[in-house]
This record gives structure tokens, C-alpha cells and sequence, in this order.
């Protein structure tokens, strides 16, 4: 989970990447960083924090040049540290090389040893660093053909954008887990995972770059630009928890818009659990309004908003020491008491990972008074964890991997419980947006030969 951002030929580049990075914040909170050029010296900043708080009017001023590229992270390997933000930036015989990677390789901690063993130094305990590694030992002049080499000894999902003194390259990995698409901002070539980013910046939206391809575009030659497919050619595998929870609703996401699919597997949902005998509909917020208007759409019970989320929960919160209760939940998301009092209501969410916020939030239905409660989940369960950029946890703590769906739903407090099946997500995801999907965390059916 990690958002990226780039443009080439810009004279406000950076400014134009801070925006594209600022849409995509949802991708990942813990830092940001770009780095720009000018066509020979790249200028960088990377810092913890939010894209608002990371950039000032200060620093972008010294991000020069007309080209840049820019990171969000939400860490999912590595720890939370500085060396791990991205862009990279590292200097070998290619000469400098910036990257900012979405997607996680599975062999990177087998690459970093072998590495290791033959004397590398790594900066940081970031799997992208492994690539840069692999391109400076490429023996390769080019930086393109370095990075094909590299990225041909790589398993796992990368979208990567690549700056360096001559180029902006933006490759997607064979499978295609993770978004990345391409577009034209009054001539100028940008790329982003999301395109609310272009959205933001008055940028049209081209394409999706494909799965295992790459797309060079020359600073010399900006219009000049390359398209090549030099890696085996694999089944796609596109991520459908994207889709559940990922992107933002308004992002046109591997070709369908995000707020329109969730809305599609509500409906599923509500075909295949319906829950008759409810007087209104809720969404925990954000993550299930849009499943919740597609079960209250085809199950013609009210859609209302019964739970409220505040916007304005900072990163440390600081608890009282005595308090008789638990502040938890209720500080983000609260119960709006005449709403559900004394009703029969159905509650949507997205997934169920560890079912420890649904858990919370049943329990302050009750307490406001809910009579009964129907809990409805517009994916499976998640049962696996996953190896390709998405921050699910082991699979120890996922509820769903060892208790039977009883045992979820006393865990969890409601009523009753029903999943969307994993037929009924691939039937809607399929006929909006064409076949290869990756489910792993669903199915444990994982595309690649070893998992990391
Ligand atoms: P829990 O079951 O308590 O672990 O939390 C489930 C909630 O977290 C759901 O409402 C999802 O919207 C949200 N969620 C799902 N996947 C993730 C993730 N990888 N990172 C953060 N939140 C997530």
C-alpha cells in the first residue's frame, strides 16, 4: 500500500507532484518524498508524515526541474524509518537512479542475502533497494536495460516509476497487481496509481501502463516516448481487495470507476445475504457506504447514517489515565441514537481482518440501542495474507483464518453475519472490469511459485 507519482517536462513538476501525491495520501500515511531533476543533478526531500505536513512552499521551491517522482508509503516491509522512504536515490556506475516502488517482491530477502554475503552494502531495509542493487551489477550502459535485467531476477509486484539524468521510465510488473496508469497534462506525460491524482491536477487520463510493460520516456525527446513488453508474459493477476478497500471511490481504477464496483458488490451482496426482516441500512464509514447503497438499492431497505466518523483523529491520541471507558472506537466513529433505537438494522463494512473494530462497533450499536443486528460484509473472508504490497496481517491474526463463520459472528456480537462469496465478488469484478484477478488473501490461491 503505496501510492506514486510522476511527470516529465513540466515547469512546475514538483509543485504538480506534490498535488498528485496529496490525492493519493489514502495509499499510505507514514511518509513522502520527491525527487526531481533538472536534466543532470536530482534534488531530493523525503520526510515521515503526511504530504501536507512533509512539503512547504520552501522545499518544493528547491525540488527543481521539469521532471520529478514522488512516494507515499504505508510501510509493508521494512520498518517505519527514514532510510525506507521513497524515492530511493542511490549513485553507482549508471550514475544516479531515484525509485519509488508500490508492490512488495517476495525474493528480495533471499536477493539482499546473497548480496550480502558478496559484500553490498544496503542503506535500508526496503525491498526496492534490491532493485537498484541489481541494476548497478547489471554490467548494463543503459539504465533501461539495467533495469530489465533487474527486474528480470525479481518475483512480486512492483509498479515502479524510474527517474533518472536521461529518463522517466514507469513499469508494471507481468502480473499486474498493483494500478498504474498513464496520462497528458497539456502535453506534459504523467503517471500515477489513482486517477484522482490526475483528477487534482487537471491531467487526462491515457491508459493503464499493462501488465509487464514499460514505458521510457527520453527528456531529450519527452513526446519521444517507448513502449516495451520485455519480461515473460504472465496470466494478469490484478489486486481485487483494490477494489474492497484500497482506492479512493472516485479513482478509475484498472479501467472501472471504485465507488461504481463497491456499489455492484453491494447488490451482490444483498442478493446473496439478504437480511429481510431489517427497517434501514448503515455503513461503517467511509470504507461500506458505497456497499451499503448498493444492498439498500436492491434490498429496498432505507440507506441511512447511523454511525458517524470524526476527520479529525490525529496520529497520537492521548488517553486518559482513569477513564471508565474504553475511548477506542468512539473516537473515530460514533452511533447517531434515534437512527437505529430500537430497530432491526443491517450494518455494511467492507472486510473483516483481526474483527476487532466490528466487534467495537457492535457492541456501541447495542449500547445505543439497536435491537437487532445484521452484520454484512461486501468481500469473503480474508483468510491469507499477502505477499504483494497490502498491509494484512499474519495469518494468526486474521479472524477468519481459523474460526468456523459461527464463531466469527459470536466473536464480532452481531446478530448475524454474511459474507459476499468469492464466486459472487468475481462475478461482479469480472463483468465490470474482464477477467485476472489476484484473491489470494481470499483463496490462498497465490499467483507466484513461492510467497515469500
Ligand atoms: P479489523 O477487522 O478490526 O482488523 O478491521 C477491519 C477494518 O479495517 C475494515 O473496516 C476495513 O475497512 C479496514 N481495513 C481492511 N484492510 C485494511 C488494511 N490492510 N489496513 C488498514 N485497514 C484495513
Amino acid at each position: 500500500m503505496c501510492a506514486i507519482f510522476g511527470i516529465v517536462d513540466h515547469h512546475e513538476a514538483s509543485s504538480l507532484c506534490y498535488l498528485g501525491l496529496h490525492s493519493l495520501q489514502h495509499r499510505g500515511q507514514e511518509g513522502a518524498g520527491i525527487v526531481s531533476t533538472d536534466g543532470s543533478e536530482p534534488f531530493a526531500y523525503r520526510k515521515k508524515g503526511h504530504v501536507s505536513e512533509v512539503f512547504s512552499s520552501g522545499t518544493l521551491h528547491r525540488l527543481k526541474g521539469t521532471a520529478a517522482i514522488g512516494h507515499t508509503r504505508y510501510s509493508t516491509t521494512g520498518a517505519n524509518t527514514m532510510a525506507n522512504l521513497q524515492p530511493l536515490l542511490m549513485k553507482s556506475g549508471l550514475g544516479w537512479v531515484a525509485v519509488s516502488h508500490n508492490g512488495n517482491l517476495i525474493n528480495a530477502p533471499t536477493i539482499t542475502a546473497n548480496l550480502e554475503k558478496q559484500g553490498s552494502i544496503f542503506q535500508s531495509t526496503n525491498d526496492t533497494e534490491v532493485i537498484i542493487h541489481l541494476m548497478a551489477r547489471s554490467g548494463q550502459q543503459e539504465i533501461s536495460e539495467a533495469l530489465i535485467h533487474a527486474l528480470k531476477l525479481v518475483e512480486g509486484a512492483y509498479s515502479l516509476l524510474v527517474l533518472s539524468r536521461e529518463s522517466l521510465i514507469a513499469v508494471r510488473d507481468p502480473y499486474g497487481f498493483r494500478p498504474l496508469i498513464t496520462g497528458t497534462l497539456n502535453g506534459s506525460r504523467v503517471f500515477a496509481s489513482e486517477s484522482c491524482a490526475f483528477d487534482l491536477i487537471g491531467a487526462k487520463y491515457e491508459r493503464e501502463i499493462e501488465p509487464g510493460e514499460m514505458m521510457i520516456v527520453p527528456f531529450n525527446r519527452p513526446k519521444g516516448l517507448k513502449s516495451l513488453f520485455p519480461f515473460e508474459k504472465k496470466e494478469r493477476k490484478r489486486c481485487v481487495f483494490e477494489y474492497i478497500y484500497l482506492a479512493r471511490p472516485d479513482s478509475l481504477l484498472f479501467g472501472e470507476n471504485v465507488h461504481e464496483m463497491r456499489k455492484a458488490l453491494g447488490r451482490k451482496l444483498a442478493k446473496e445475504q439478504p437480511a429481510p426482516d431489517a427497517e434501514v441500512v448503515l455503513p461503517v464509514p467511509d470504507s461500506g457506504v458505497a456497499a451499503a447503497i448498493g444492498f439498500a438499492e436492491e434490498s429496498k431497505i432505507p440507506f441511512d447514517m447511523g454511525i458517524i466518523r470524526s476527520h479529525y483523529i490525529g496520529r497520537t491520541f492521548i488517553e486518559p489515565r482513569q477513564s471508565t471507558r474504553d475511548v477506542g472506537v468512539r473516537l473515530k466513529l460514533n452511533a447517531v441514537g434515534p437512527t437505529l433505537k430500537n430497530k432491526s438494522i443491517v450494518v455494511v463494512d467492507d472486510s473483516v481482518v483481526r474483527g476487532t473494530t466490528s466487534r467495537k462497533i457492535m457492541k456501541m450499536l447495542r449500547e445505543a440501542g439497536a435491537r437487532k443486528i445484521h452484520f454484512r460484509v461486501s468481500a469473503p473472508p480474508t483468510t491469507h495474507s499477502c505477499f504483494y504490497g497490502i498491509d494484512t496481517p499474519t495469518r494468526q491474526e486474521l479472524l477468519a483464518s481459523s474460526s468456523a463463520i459461527e464463531a466469527v459472528r459470536q466473536f464480532i456480537g452481531c446478530d448475524t453475519i454474511g459474507y459476499l462469496s468469492l464466486e459472487g465478488l468475481m462475478e461482479v469484478a469480472e463483468n465490470k472490469a474482464g477477467k485476472g484477478f489476484c484473491h489470494a488473501c481470499f483463496s490462498g490461491k497465490y499467483p507466484t511459485e513461492s510467497t515469500g
